[in-house]
């Protein structure tokens, strides 16, 4: 009795799915029930098939299961979503409602805290360059370096009072053999730019490097070498206080800045350094391999030159 009732309930399922493709049929359903009942009786499938009428046998595919109530229960009606909102609820698993974790909150780590710009003004000095070279010692050991080959500290040279200051990375051979900073050609060259260019005696501007000690094979600074060198020259710059500071090179434009950026793409701007001027301009020692690029620190130095000639 409970496998007559199923069919019936399969059947009529059946009949609404037809309906709904457009095929009539109400008598078909009392017609259904009729062959449910013969079936029990020990009539066959194909007997069943043959005396369903013409517009139901030419909707359902002589392979689909006569049957229905051979399939599981509430099959047909999975495959017929339509069907699903007009079915007694009993029969109809109420749909299970997808839980979608919510993302994490996002943590601030110290690399985000690092990369997050900050306004930092320049301090105010509360130490001498006197005082600062003191610290740095004739025989600084702070970072490795003081383990490869280096002959001396380099520390700055100049007008502890000047406008203008210029800033390389690190001293080379001849620097770290005189024990001063930019000498040799490349120095000569920076002086020929300071002098002859802006007018200006080398003694009376501030040179320094982001390190003071030279890195074996003149090699760049590496970064755990420039964090423990930097801060004095940032001390320096902070007594020194000059109105415009040129950065040479691509390492020192960088560092300083602390950005990526390409030197092609800083130069011929002034960019900010705690509130004071910066052009990063090319290095004297690339312009010795390269003088076609004499024209464009040129271009740089007059910018500089016209902003220190204004109040
Ligand atoms: S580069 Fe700077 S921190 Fe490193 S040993 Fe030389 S003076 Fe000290």
């Amino acid at each position: 009795m409970e496998d007559s009732t199923q069919l019936i309930a399969d059947v009529r399922e059946q009949m609404l799915y037809l309906q709904e493709l457009g095929v009539e049929l109400t008598s078909a359903v009392f017609e259904a029930e009729t062959r449910n009942e013969r079936r029990e009786a020990g009539v066959t499938r194909q007997e069943t098939r043959a005396e369903m009428p013409e517009q139901v046998m030419s909707v359902i595919p002589k392979s689909t299961p006569t049957l229905l109530s051979e399939r599981p229960a509430g099959s047909l009606r999975e495959s017929m979503p339509s069907l699903k909102g007009r079915l007694e609820p009993r029969r109809i698993a109420p749909p299970v409602a997808e839980v979608v974790p919510l993302p994490p909150e996002p943590q601030i780590t110290e690399t985000v805290k690092a990369e997050t710009p900050q306004i930092i003004e320049m301090p105010e000095p509360t130490e001498t360059i006197e005082q600062i070279r003191a610290e740095i010692g004739h025989d600084c050991t702070r970072c490795k370096l003081s383990t490869l080959g280096r002959k001396q500290v380099v520390n700055s040279v100049g007008n502890f009072d000047a406008e203008l200051m210029f800033v390389g990375e690190a001293p080379g051979a001849d620097e770290d053999e005189k024990g001063e900073p930019f000498v040799g050609r490349a120095g000569q060259l920076l002086t020929d730019i300071i002098e002859k260019g802006l007018g200006i005696p080398r003694k009376d501007v501030f040179i320094g490097n982001i390190n003071r000690c030279r890195p074996p094979g003149n090699r760049a600074p590496e970064q755990d070498e420039s964090i423990v060198c930097k801060p004095f020259l940032q001390r320096e710059i902070a007594v020194v206080r000059p109105r415009v500071i040129v950065v040479l090179g691509a390492t020192a434009a960088q560092n300083l800045l602390e950005t990526k950026v390409p030197i092609g793409k800083l130069r011929g701007h002034f960019h900010d350094y705690r509130g004071t001027k910066v052009m990063p301009t090319f290095h004297p020692a690339y312009l010795l391999r390269d003088p076609h690029k004499k024209r464009e620190v040129w271009e740089d130095m007059k910018m500089v030159r016209d902003l220190l000639a204004k109040n």
